[in-house]
């Protein structure tokens, strides 16, 4: 499973990310060039534009489900979306 602490830095802000454990297979620019790219230095994939439509996250969801070493994953941060603080109850008062 991919972790977002360890997600590389070029990903796009937003859900689908691509962490450290990137092999440079290029499945996933294959399965989705409109999202993944390859950083040329590193020898890496990356998330450069998040999906907008549950078509385009369907495709990135395949590219997922396709990595080798499970190196994407789609649980970074939404974009506009306010996480809740950790540790609030939301006890009122
Ligand atoms: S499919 Fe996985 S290992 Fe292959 S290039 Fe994409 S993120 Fe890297």
């Amino acid at each position: 499973m991919a972790d977002k602490t360890d997600k590389w830095p070029e990903n796009a802000p937003g859900k689908f990310y691509v962490d450290q454990q990137c092999i440079d297979c290029d499945l996933c620019r294959e399965t989705a060039p409109d999202f993944f790219t390859r950083n040329e230095d590193g020898g890496f994939s990356f998330v450069y534009r998040q999906p907008a439509t549950e078509e385009d996250a369907e495709l990135c969801r395949e590219a997922l489900e396709g990595c080798p070493v499970d190196a994407i994953g789609e649980d970074g941060d939404e974009v506009g979306a306010t996480a809740p603080a950790s540790g609030q109850a939301g006890q009122e008062g």
